[in-house]
Parts: C-alpha cells; sequence; structure tokens
C-alpha cells in the first residue's frame, strides 16, 4: 500500500431489508461511496433513521451489503471468508454509543478488555494482565480498575473502558458509532480530547457517525452527511459545515445553536415530516422539505456537484469538477 492509498473505500454500498408490509423494500442505505485516508476521521451525520449506523456496520461486515464493495487496505472485505475475516478484524474495532449496553455486567473491567487479546490468541496470561493495565492507564482510568465490574463506574468511565477494549488490539480504523450521545456534555469534551490523544498516539483513523454536528465539526477532517440512506454532500469539513453546498446540510446548521451566528444567519428551518425510509419520495427525496425545491426535483435525483473541497447531489448546486464521492 503507498502512502496515497485510501485506508477504507466503500463502493455503491447498499443495504435493503423487506418492508413491513411484506411488499416493497426499505433502502437503508443506497448506493453510497466514501473514502478514508490513513490517519483521517469521518464524520458521517445525519438524522436518526437515515442509515448512518446501518452503513457503519456494514463496512465493518457486522451487517452484510446487498450490494456494492468495501474495500480495506485494497482487499475487497466481502471476499473474505469467516475465518479471514474473525482475522481482519483485529484491524476494525467499533465503540458503540451506549456504554450502560455495551459492556457485560457479569464480567470483571479485566475480563472486558482481556477478550479479545484471548480470542485472537494474543500474549499469555501475565501478559493480558499486564496490557490490561497499561491500556486503563492510556484511557485515563486507575490500573485498578480491571478487578472492578461496570456498575461501579460513571458513564463516562465505561465510554472509556469500551475505547480500551476497542484499541486492545492496535487497530487501524475505529468505528465511533455516537460514541458520546449517551453522555452529559461536560463529560462528552473529556472523551473527544481522549480519541483525539489516542489518534495521535496510536496512528488510527475513525469513521465518527453522529447526529450532532457539533460533535463532528469538533473532530472531523472530512464530513459525509446522509438523508434517507444516501450521502448528499461530503467534502472538507471545514467546507461542507463552513459553506454548505445542500439544502438539508444548510439546514442541520441552523438547527444547531452552538455552531457560530454567522453560520446560522440565513436559517433555514426543516418544514414537512421527518424521513421515512420506508416511503422514500421520488426525485429528490429531500423536495417535499426543501425550501427551494424546483420543478425537477420531484421527478429527478440529483447527479453529483461540486468542486475540489465538496460535492453534493442538488439539482441547485454549481459544477466544477466534483470531489468524485457519490
Ligand atoms: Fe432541494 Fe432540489 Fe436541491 Fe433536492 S435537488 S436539495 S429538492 S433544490
Amino acid at each position: 500500500m503507498t502512502a496515497a492509498s485510501p485506508l477504507l473505500e466503500a463502493r455503491g454500498l447498499s443495504k435493503f431489508f423487506p418492508a413491513r408490509d411484506g411488499k416493497g423494500v426499505v433502502k437503508a442505505v443506497n448506493g453510497v461511496s466514501l473514502t478514508l485516508a490513513p490517519g483521517e476521521t469521518l464524520g458521517i451525520v445525519g438524522e436518526s433513521g437515515c442509515g448512518k449506523s446501518t452503513l457503519a456496520r456494514m463496512l465493518m461486515r457486522l451487517i452484510e451489503p446487498t450490494e456494492g464493495k468495501v474495500l480495506f487496505r485494497g482487499e475487497d472485505l466481502l471476499a473474505l471468508d469467516h475465518r479471514q475475516m474473525r482475522a481482519k478484524r483485529r484491524e476494525i474495532q467499533i465503540v458503540f454509543q451506549d456504554p450502560y449496553a455495551s459492556l457485560d455486567p457479569r464480567m470483571s473491567i479485566a475480563q472486558i478488555i482481556s477478550e479479545p487479546l484471548e480470542i485472537h490468541g494474543i500474549e499469555n496470561r501475565s501478559g493480558r494482565a499486564a496490557r490490561v493495565k497499561e491500556l486503563l492507564s492510556l484511557v485515563g482510568l486507575d490500573p485498578s480498575a480491571a478487578d472492578r465490574y461496570p456498575h461501579e463506574f460513571s458513564g463516562g468511565q465505561r465510554q472509556r473502558i469500551g475505547i480500551a477494549r476497542a484499541i486492545a488490539l492496535e487497530p487501524k480504523l475505529v468505528v465511533l458509532d455516537e460514541p458520546v450521545s449517551a453522555l452529559d456534555v461536560s463529560i462528552q469534551s473529556q472523551i473527544l480530547n481522549l480519541l483525539d490523544d489516542l489518534k495521535e498516539r496510536l496512528r488510527l483513523s475513525y469513521i465518527f457517525i453522529s447526529h450532532d454536528l457539533s460533535v463532528v465539526e469538533h473532530v472531523s477532517d472530512r464530513v459525509a452527511v446522509m438523508y434517507l440512506g444516501r450521502v448528499v454532500e461530503e467534502g472538507r469539513a471545514e467546507a461542507v459545515l463552513g459553506a454548505p453546498k445542500h439544502p438539508y446540510t444548510q439546514a442541520l446548521i441552523s438547527a444547531v445553536p452552538e455552531i457560530d451566528a454567522a453560520r446560522r444567519r440565513n436559517r433555514i428551518l426543516l418544514s414537512g415530516d421527518p424521513p421515512n425510509p420506508e416511503s422514500i419520495p421520488p426525485g429528490c427525496p429531500f423536495h417535499p422539505r426543501c425550501p427551494f425545491a424546483i420543478e425537477i426535483c420531484k421527478s429527478q435525483y440529483p447527479s453529483w456537484r461540486g468542486d475540489a473541497a465538496s460535492g453534493a447531489a442538488c439539482h441547485l448546486v454549481e459544477d466544477s469538477g466534483g470531489t468524485g464521492t457519490a
């Protein structure tokens, strides 16, 4: 792999489920293509139900895609058999949203953190015990925490334990699925700082899933905005969040009080029903809620347009070369 090669690439990734009425299909994720460079953080944002968590799980093959490809360091993950994929998981780890549900209450912290090492046959018992203590220090907890149980810790401390478990195998990529949304605001920034610090020290790359734009802005190099299963805008974080091209991104930014007033000056309020993946409107799926919709938006899905910094799927965006993402 050369320095310029992507660490992770999704090509035309889709996941369709049978609809609850038994007739149609729910297009939870529809034709998503994304690239993550080594050392980068890609933030994926969108409202609940936009498909971002399904996408994250497909990138790790925790959910099998309906179609598309996932390339990790150039290797097609979907072509790997069960044993090969299990070995590959050393390099790709996940941190879940809920630090209460994600840690088994019957296991000690030492057992929780050393389990992945044991599964992959790394170190003997005393080597693993030493590694657990080292990992606890790395995530800012006292090594004596190893002998305690999850109920003895606060939400923020539990998320530190979840992070210690995720980095135990020295992965290249960590998928962070809403890692701070279940935490108090005061604790959120401590966990974000810890993630930042670990990224530097361990040369990690992150996929950071969140519905919270102010959090995504804090951590991301690039940002992808999802709406009803598709990426509608993608590019460098400062371009997507500083000068958003897509009206949906503009509306999301308008709704965040923490984002500076200058960027919220032209407020766009989201109208209409929240997105329902079981009945996706024709044309541009955002058209029933878009204040700028024109006739063509009702019938034709917009092509990808943009410039070197960012691109969007919107009929009104000027095209000057694009970012290459669809
Ligand atoms: Fe709005 Fe039309 Fe652009 Fe969709 S394509 S975001 S409906 S202007």
